[in-house]
């Protein structure tokens, strides 16, 4: 009776353990895919947040044109 607890107990822990698994793999998948959609349409993908965007070398949206226009006169000592 104790080993067909264990193997049962063992059995759920593998099956709770796949599913989170699962459940992180899927979370990240949807992450990536809403990224990657915002991206396509043009829209802010960091809330607005310039500095330390991923995107912001190749960002074309007027919140990171305005950011690089600052960068750019303040370099320049303007
Ligand atoms: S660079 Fe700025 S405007 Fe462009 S996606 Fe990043 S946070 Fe948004």
């Amino acid at each position: 009776m104790k080993e067909i607890l264990h193997g049962r107990r063992q059995f759920f822990r593998g099956m709770l353990r796949n599913v989170s698994l699962a459940l992180l793999g899927v979370a990240g998948g949807v992450g990536v895919t809403k990224r990657r959609r915002l991206v396509r349409e043009g829209k802010c993908v960091s809330g607005g947040v310039c500095s330390g965007c991923d995107a912001f070398d190749k960002c074309g949206l007027p919140r990171a044109l305005s950011a690089k226009l600052a960068v750019a006169r303040t370099q320049d000592g303007r």
